[in-house]
């Protein structure tokens, strides 16, 4: 048996009700409440309706800035409903097989099909055997969390924190709903093969030169990028570099604690070899995974410091 949930109430009048914002929760609130016989105004302060479910007018293009995939129509369909309406009476959906192409950097794409069947076919063509078997685990997972979530989570009203306690939340912590995805996320030898087998000849001593593209595009500042990109291409294993030496050789002479920053930040430790910059005035200096490994992956290399 579910718990009964109170639903918080207004006092006073609630023949006219104003809501704010159009994107498509306001627009389907706006058409149960008309249907519940209320009069309804709609406040937006974008140019249309929409929301997030929005349209860009661009130098003569009209761009979809939201949804790509509409998961579940028949809401759209109930809150028509409310008002005598029907949703295939305004609008032509159309079901694509694929629902989308996902390509990757490397050229290889996998092509997303709504149907389990197909796209476990997919995985497996691309990703192989144990992927697909990963996916059809994962598959599995997520439908048990969309049975506990649908009814109290999602389409449940949700006043406070408190309304989350109740005995499906310790169902969803049970299946594991507030977990990082960890093991079920789908293992995939694929895409990582080439790194893996860079940093094993790197760990094993075969060669250091961990030769991989690098995309240091989101890098916040040139300043950074630029630190980053001198470190890595001048900076070889065996060797080490002062953090004002590094501040030189990008014409940055002052700026030796700019440089400490940038490799402080470094999203790609190892690969970029933030662990080669050390203090002019000895030791190894801070490191991201602690001093003790900066030294030893120092040693690793034959660096001497
Ligand atoms: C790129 C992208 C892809 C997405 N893909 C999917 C998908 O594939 N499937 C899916 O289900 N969902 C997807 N989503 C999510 C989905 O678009 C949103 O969850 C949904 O549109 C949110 O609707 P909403 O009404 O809650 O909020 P919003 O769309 O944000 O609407 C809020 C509205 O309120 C207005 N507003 C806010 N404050 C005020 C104010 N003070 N006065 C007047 N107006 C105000 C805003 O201008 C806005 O129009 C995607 C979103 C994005 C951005």
């Amino acid at each position: 048996m579910r718990a009964v949930r109170t639903v918080r109430t207004v006092q006073g009048p609630t023949d006219h009700v104003v809501v704010v914002g159009a994107g498509l929760a306001g627009l389907c609130t706006a058409l149960h409440l008309l249907g519940a016989g209320r009069r309804v105004t709609v406040v937006e302060r974008g140019s249309h309706p929409g929301g997030r479910a929005g349209r860009l007018d661009l130098a003569g293009y009209t761009v979809d800035t939201g949804p790509t995939v509409l998961t579940m129509p028949e809401l759209l369909d109930e809150a028509l409903a409310a008002v005598g309406e029907k949703l295939a009476d305004r609008l032509e959906l159309v079901r694509l097989d694929p629902a989308y192409r996902t390509t990757f950097a490397d050229g290889s794409s996998i092509a997303v099909h709504t149907d389990p069947d197909a796209m476990e076919a997919e995985v497996r063509a691309v990703c192989g055997p144990a992927s697909a078997q990963g996916y059809r685990e994962l598959r599995e997972w997520l439908t048990a969390l969309y049975r506990t979530e649908i009814d109290t989570f999602i389409g449940s009203n949700l006043d406070s924190p408190l309304s989350l306690l109740g005995p499906d939340l310790a169902r969803l912590a049970a299946l594991g709903g507030f977990g990082r995805l960890g093991p079920r996320i789908v293992a995939s030898d694929h895409e990582l093969a080439a790194t893996r087998d860079v940093f094993s000849a790197y760990f094993e001593g075969d060669d250091h030169t961990l030769n991989l593209p690098v995309d240091l595009s989101l890098v916040r500042s040139d300043f950074r990028r630029t630190t980053l990109q001198t470190l890595r291409s001048g900076v070889h294993a065996g060797d080490i570099v002062t953090y004002g030496t590094l501040a030189q050789r990008i014409g940055h002479p002052k700026a030796a604690r700019a440089v400490g920053s940038a490799c402080a930040t470094n999203p790609v430790p190892i690969i970029v070899p933030c662990h080669r910059v050390v203090p002019g005035s000895g030791g190894v200096g801070s490191y991201g995974g602690g001093p003790a490994r900066k030294r030893q992956l120092l040693a690793h290399e034959g660096a001497r410091t």
